[in-house]
């Protein structure tokens, strides 16, 4: 079956893959349609020569985009703004034909890019404005913090959601003055060139944000060592390698890693939007999600009725294979990614557990497409117990009180997101704050955490180090720089003074402040 899209002109693909610059390499990577597994065009597996070169172009171009005011620079990223809004069916049809998403879920990259572009068009100025702070000795000192650009920030992709890990993490980096190099996954590097592309529509000098293909082992590696900053998303055991990497370099990176979300469903919740909020949660990009759950737990006073409802709707959600907005379950990205969830699935069940509803693989709808699944009766000694599945599956089990179920919450080596749901606000609260994760929704699976961009966002324990979004989001980019004048007075003795002397005054002196401090 072949999907023809009427938003994407003929050619796109292949001009798309020839906008690499890969000199030193002939080989190239073949990119498929999840939905039939068919070929939809190829890029170039660049060699680390090209990444070098590709980085050394953006160095250059950094020194002219580093030069521009800021309000120059956020003028590119509000017109990115609203190319990407304008140009979103085009956007949607190439996520859709190389993730297998549903298109409902690549919806959520293009609010969720075009929110990043306005908020850090509008807010990067305060952040990184030079600001006045404390000298030793009051009005002795003059002190200024000062951020400066890193240089030159190389962001490595995962393939879940393809426009916004590969631009989101980006915009920040290019306000603050810094150019991007990018590796987006093997699985799906269209839809980053045509960022790209709109990037340099929307104003950008051509070398300020640049795209190499390529096998994540070659050219990642190459990245790591040629740039100033890495922004890294994908797994937890990529992760490491690329903080390896990055620490042998002494260059500072980010990482955004894999989770084992929770989401506990307390006595007092509203039923039937805990469970829509469970259907989201799981199943969103079928399952392939960093913050979607893979952990339920329903305390007893609404465990059966939670879990007959959340069955029932299971059963309902719409799978197949379209670039329509009707459908609520894509398929999964890729042979590898469907052999690890069936595999998991296959584990759990050969040792116990049950899949009350799903469960099996669909050939039928496309060669990678996965029912939604619900397993209960899952014990330790599965694999999907602790591992992150990344499909549409999840387990659900009980709990008898909160302090029960935040143990099993916190009982993993992960710290992505969880959820919380009550109608009891201050539990909710309660709850949430004694979860270990970087994120908590209360009453709500993800979108709110999400959506508040203004809030940092990021994993604790083996899910990342580092945060996106608000202040930090765009900090971490930035050298700081301190420059203090000194006016008279210095904090250091003076020389005609003996040292006796002075450590006796700066004694008392130091009495004083803390006594004024403390509001005497
Ligand atoms: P992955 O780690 O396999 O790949 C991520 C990227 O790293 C790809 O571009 C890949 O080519 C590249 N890469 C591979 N080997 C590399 C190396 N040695 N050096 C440098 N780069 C290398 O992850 P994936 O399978 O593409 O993505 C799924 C994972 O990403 C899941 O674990 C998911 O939870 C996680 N994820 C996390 C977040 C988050 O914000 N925390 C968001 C999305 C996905």
């Amino acid at each position: 079956m072949t999907f023809q899209t009427s938003h994407i002109p003929p050619d796109t693909l292949d001009d798309l893959g020839r906008s690499v610059s890969a000199e030193e390499s002939d080989d190239s990577i073949s990119v498929e349609a999840p939905f039939t597994g068919e070929r939809i065009g190829d890029v170039p597996a660049c060699a680390p020569r090209d990444v070098t070169a590709g980085v050394s172009r953006a160095r250059t171009a950094q020194t002219e985009w580093s030069s521009w005011s800021m309000e120059r620079r956020a003028g590119v990223l509000s017109r990115f703004h609203d190319l990407v809004l304008d140009r979103q069916d085009e956007l949607l049809d190439v996520m859709v034909l190389e993730s297998g998403k549903a298109r409902r879920d690549g919806y959520e990259e293009i609010l969720d890019v075009a929110t990043n572009a306005r908020y850090y068009a509008a807010r990067a100025e305060e952040f990184l404005r030079p600001r006045r702070r404390d000298g030793a000795i009051p009005l002795a000192t003059k002190t200024m913090e000062y951020r400066t650009p890193v240089g030159v920030v190389g962001v490595i992709a995962p393939w879940n959601y393809p426009l916004t890990l590969a631009v989101s993490d980006a915009i920040p980096a290019l306000l603050a003055g810094n150019t991007v190099v990018l590796k987006p996954a093997e699985e799906t590097p269209f839809t980053a060139l045509l960022a790209a592309k709109l990037l340099r529509e929307a104003g950008l000098p051509e070398d300020a944000f640049r795209v190499v293909t390529g096998w994540g082992d070659e050219v990642g590696p190459a990245l790591i060592d040629a740039v100033d900053f890495v922004s890294f998303t994908g797994s937890t055991e990529t992760g490491r390698t690329v903080a390896e990497r990055a620490g042998k370099n002494l260059v500072k990176c980010s990482l955004e890693l894999g989770g084992k979300n929770p989401m506990l469903a307390l006595d007092d919740a509203d039923v039937s939007a805990a469970v829509e909020g469970a259907i989201r949660g799981c199943f969103t990009n079928a399952g392939q999600l960093c913050l979607s759950f893979e952990r339920l737990y329903v305390q007893d006073g609404v465990y059966n009725r939670f879990l007959s409802r959340f069955v029932e709707r299971t059963r309902e959600l719409s799978m197949e294979p379209s670039l329509d907005y009707d459908v609520e379950v894509g398929s999964l990205v890729s042979e590898r990614q469907f052999e690890k969830v069936r595999e998991h699935v296959n584990d759990a069940v050969s040792k116990g557990a049950t899949a009350v509803v799903g469960g099996n693989a669909r050939p039928d709808v496309g060669p990678y497409f996965f029912e939604p699944t619900i397993l209960t009766g899952v014990t330790e000694e599965m694999t999907l117990a602790r591992e992150e599945t990344f499909g549409p599956v999840v387990a659900v089990s009980r709990f008898s009180d909160d302090e029960n179920g935040i143990a099993l919450a916190n009982d993993s080596d992960r710290g992505l997101n969880a959820s919380v749901w009550t109608t009891d606000s201050d539990r909710g609260w309660e709850v949430a704050r004694r979860i270990d994760c970087g994120t908590v929704g209360i009453n709500d699976p993800y979108h709110a955490i999400w959506a508040s961009v203004d809030a940092p966002m990021g994993g604790m324990k083996d899910s990342g180090i580092g945060r996106r979004h608000g202040r930090e989001g765009i900090r971490k980019y930035t050298e700081s720089q301190t420059v203090a004048e000194q006016r008279f007075a210095s904090v250091a003795s003076p020389r005609q003074v003996p040292t006796k002397w002075y450590a006796r005054a700066m004694t008392s002196v130091m009495r004083l402040f803390k006594r004024i401090e403390e509001g005497w």
